[in-house]
């Protein structure tokens, strides 16, 4: 069994901004529902991007949604938008090609 050495904290999880995130509890708003149409994806998004726009930790969610290859919407920033930026998904499932 390990143990800890006293005043000694363990690194901080990569996800410890998650406990001030403003979009708790508001999950229908940053991932689709099944067959969601575009029109009504717009208007989620929109919504989930004015939920990030007062969120403290905007920089912290992007970050880690970039790195962790995730689905939905992270700091302000869609799957495409990520997609675009360089941040690959796994299995782009969904992302629109630019220009369509
Ligand atoms: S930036 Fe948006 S998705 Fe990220 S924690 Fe804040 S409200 Fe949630």
């Amino acid at each position: 069994m390990e143990s800890l050495e006293l005043g000694v904290r363990p690194a901080a999880a990569d996800d410890d901004w998650m406990d001030t995130a403003a979009c708790k509890g508001l999950t229908h708003l940053f991932f689709p529902g099944p067959a969601e149409r575009p029109q009504a994806r717009q208007r989620r998004e929109a919504t989930a991007r004015g939920v990030c726009g007062s969120c403290a930790v905007q920089g912290d969610c992007r970050t880690f949604a970039r790195t962790h290859h995730e689905y939905g919407l992270w700091g302000g920033e869609s799957e495409d938008e990520r997609h675009s930026a360089g941040y690959r998904l796994i299995a782009p499932i969904g992302v629109r090609a630019r220009g369509a």
